[in-house]
């Protein structure tokens, strides 16, 4: 194994309190050594500040749960694989 490979991952809410300055050293850091490893964190903290430059001053606990699901959403929609066909034995056996 060389692949680095992220321990865990920051949620929607970690990102939203990073682009709002609130993440302290040295959790910063590691936020930000996480992104140069995981590209879904990074699609994800893009999708976050697309939001944050949006909404400007409210924070993301203003706008309740519902708001950190359509973000999920958003991203779990972009980060989806396209549809592929099973392979193996479909109905083809006789
Ligand atoms: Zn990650």
């Amino acid at each position: 194994m060389t692949e680095m490979q992220p321990d865990e991952h920051y949620s929607d809410f970690h990102w939203v309190e990073y682009l709002h300055g609130r993440i302290p050293q040295p959790e910063k850091t590691k936020m930000e050594e996480h992104l140069t490893v995981c590209e879904d964190c990074r699609t994800r903290l893009n999708i976050c500040r697309a939001m944050h430059t949006l909404l400007g001053d409210k924070k993301a606990s203003e706008l309740g749960p519902a708001f950190l699901d359509a973000i999920a959403a958003f991203a779990a929609a972009r980060a989806a694989p396209p549809a592929t066909p099973a392979e193996g034995d479909s109905a083809g056996n006789s």
